[in-house]
């Protein structure tokens, strides 16, 4: 592709950050600037105008499907060789490769959970834990392996590092120590000994440094404030004394220092590399000003280091809906009037695989499972078992390769799903959690065969088989046409039209154990996270108690202090309204009328009735102004009060 297409669709600033083909480049922005549009271009013009050949170039991403989405990009821009991995993907394949030449022996299996051996290790060590208990304390361990802490070392660590152990320190030590000899013992290998080992091959072994580093000579990493010392480690190892690599990332989205991550790798990058390119980006191409209005109030309030390094986004979209915020009695009203909403969504156009609801823990997916279910919403849940490990695909691409002819005159996608039909693909999707998970795995691969014959025409059995080998390669899963549900943490760099920010209580964000000011900050991060991954729609909501007719004692997020109205019963019945076509506003104070709306009245009962048409348009032209000056939604309410003050002087 000529290099200067490539440039195309970029800013003056992006185009700055894709021309710097060489030596240290580092784009520090706000969410939804391009940063991962720009490094994706910066990929292609390097390739492009013959700086690296596509298999010389590594980009790293945080989770597979942002590799997916960046290998997609690159296609599309003529680069279609690019590898783009996570960490683990591209470890995980250099120690496959040397291992027999370098370490020789059976090959250790990677485990995906701790859970077991650190259960084990803990019983061996006569400390029964239950399952909440051994999460925390496997959490422990890998914050340990992550910033490189050794068992001996742990008790001292966790003093300097402020932390408070799940149990006594050294109990943890204790266990840390069993649960390393029995994964040794057994041959395992845990994510972190993946990246350590990895990296210990390369720096150990000249003649493994010299061919890793002949193969690639060009590195990416996207979402670098959330690099740990670990990855780092590796990144390093990779590198040896050259410079040609790239980061972006932005510190107010780090949301794994709990795990060991730090953003001071992104912020001193240019203390590392003096020479250093360093672009900043503030347009934001993601959202609404609506969305980006809370987005900037979101963190308005933010502290710490991550937070000296903030911009203001500046939005570039054109006007959108007002974000809505909604108070519910308790948790199954509020899954219900969101799958309700999301419902009344799809029904309008938007599709549903470009809705999103985001929550702060795993626990809360269930009941909107439940609520989409009962909706007969599709949806699918983030952050499960990776697509190609789940045993119904593994059985189903078996089966698939098995059938690679068929009747030559069906259509492909009518022969795939005629195979998968006696694995469990109904027409409709079944009952029970299990089965529809299933059902949905299946369903993703029919329609990924839709998707391959409206690409290709005439596409056969093979094209699909050679489509599915190259997937499970890269762990490129195809994309399920229905509603996401995620936890923020696995919402980072993604983006949908329509995203629902749900059960935002205090104890769920900030998270009940979060007690120090960082661990707040984090949580605040989180909320940034979540909020900008809108592109236009974005619903605010929580629930005061747990069940109907529980005690109603959860509050509101502190995050949205300043954000929301400052009365949300009368916010969730507006939006309720809204959603009925019913919504009427107080011509005065500009707020949403609810019963006022039965009886025809046009503005509120605490507001004067005797303004005349003039001094109601320069209250209004007031109100937006404040609203902007303030970073808040233009319906913040004002009080009666407020009001006649302003009257006064407008
Ligand atoms: P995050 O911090 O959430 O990862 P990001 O900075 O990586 O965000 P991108 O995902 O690259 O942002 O871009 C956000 C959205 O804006 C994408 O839909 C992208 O296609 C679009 N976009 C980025 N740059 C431009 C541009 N110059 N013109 C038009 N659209 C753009
Ligand atoms: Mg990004």
């Amino acid at each position: 592709m000529d290099p200067d297409r490539v440039l195309e669709g970029l800013d003056p600033e992006q185009r700055d950050a894709a021309r710097s083909v060489r030596g240290p480049v580092c784009i520090l922005a706000g969410a939804g600037t391009g940063k991962t549009r720009a490094i994706t271009h910066r990929i292609a013009y390097a390739v492009a105008s013959g700086v690296v050949t596509e298999h010389q170039v590594l980009a790293v991403t945080f989770t597979t499907r942002a590799a997916g989405e960046m290998r997609g990009r690159l296609r599309d821009l003529g680069a279609p060789r690019v590898q783009a991995r996570t960490f683990h993907a591209a470890a995980l394949r250099q120690l496959s490769y040397f291992w027999p030449q370098v370490v020789g022996g059976p090959e250790p299996t990677l485990i995906d959970s701790k859970l077991q051996v650190v259960g084990r290790a803990a019983h061996s060590c006569a400390i029964q834990l239950d399952r909440t208990g051994l999460r925390d304390l496997a959490s422990e361990i890998e914050w340990a392996k992550v910033t490189q802490v050794r068992p001996s070392d742990y008790e001292k660590a966790v003093v300097k590092a402020g932390r408070t152990a799940p149990m006594a320190a050294h109990e943890v030590a204790r266990v840390y120590e069993a649960y390393e000899e029995m994964r040794r013992d057994r041959n395992l290998l845990d994510f972190e000994s993946l990246l350590e080992l990895t990296a210990a091959m390369i720096t150990e072994h000249p003649a493994v440094a010299q061919r890793v580093r002949d193969q690639y000579r060009y590195f990416v990493v996207d979402e670098f404030q959330d690099v740990n010392p670990l990855q780092k480690l590796l990144l390093d190892a990779w590198l040896g004394d050259r410079d040609d690599v790239c980061v972006v990332g932005d510190p107010s989205q780090t949301i794994y220092s709990f795990a060991g991550a730090t953003p001071s790798f992104l912020t001193r990058f240019s203390a590392g590399y003096p020479h250093a390119t360093v672009v900043r980006l503030v347009r934001d191409y993601r959202s609404t000003p609506q969305v980006v209005r809370v987005a900037n109030g979101a963190l308005r309030h933010a502290r710490g280091p991550a937070a000296e390094h903030r911009i203001e986004l500046t939005a570039q979209r054109p006007d959108g809906p007002d974000p809505s915020f909604s108070e519910y009695e308790d948790e199954p009203a509020e899954a219900t009037s969101v799958a309700r909403k999301i419902a009344a969504l799809i029904d309008s156009g938007t599709s549903a695989r470009e809705i999103a609801v985001l929550f702060r823990t795993n626990s809360q997916s269930a009941a909107y499972e439940q609520a989409l279910a009962d909706n007969g919403v599709p949806f699918t849940v983030r952050g499960a078992t990776r697509f190609f490990e789940r045993p119904e695909i593994k059985q189903a691409v078996h089966t698939l390769r098995g059938a690679r002819h068929g009747n030559e005159n069906e259509p492909l996608a009518t022969l795939v799903r005629h195979i998968l039909t006696p694995l469990g693909l109904t027409e409709a999707a079944p009952e029970g959690r299990e089965a529809r998970e299933r059902w949905e795995s299946l369903a993703a691969l029919a329609q990924l065969a839709e998707d391959v014959a409206a690409e290709r025409p005439g596409a056969t059995m093979g094209d699909f088989a050679a489509e599915l080998d190259a997937r499970v390669a890269t762990e490129h899963a195809p994309e399920f046409e229905g509603v996401t549900l995620a936890s923020l943490h696995a919402a980072k760099g993604l983006e949908w039209d329509a995203v629902f920010l749900v059960g935002l209580t205090e104890g769920m964000l900030p998270i009940i154990y979060a007690e120090s000011d960082e661990q707040v900050e984090e949580e605040r991060r989180l909320f940034y996270v979540g909020v900008t991954r809108a592109r236009e729609y974005l619903a605010l909501s929580w629930a005061l108690a747990r069940s109907p007719g529980g005690r109603k004692s959860r509050k509101p997020s502190r995050f949205l202090d300043g954000l929301r109205p400052a009365s949300p019963a009368l916010a969730s019945d507006r939006s309720e309204r809204r959603r009925q076509g019913k919504v009427v506003r107080c011509r005065i104070c500009g707020n949403s009328l609810t019963e006022a709306a039965e009886r025809k009245l046009t503005r509120c009962l605490d507001c004067p009735a005797d303004y005349d048409e003039e001094l109601l348009e320069r209250l209004k032209a007031w109100r937006s102004e404040t609203a902007r000056e303030q970073n808040v939604p233009a319906f913040v309410i004002f009080t009666d009060a407020t009001l006649r003050a302003v009257a006064e002087h407008v």
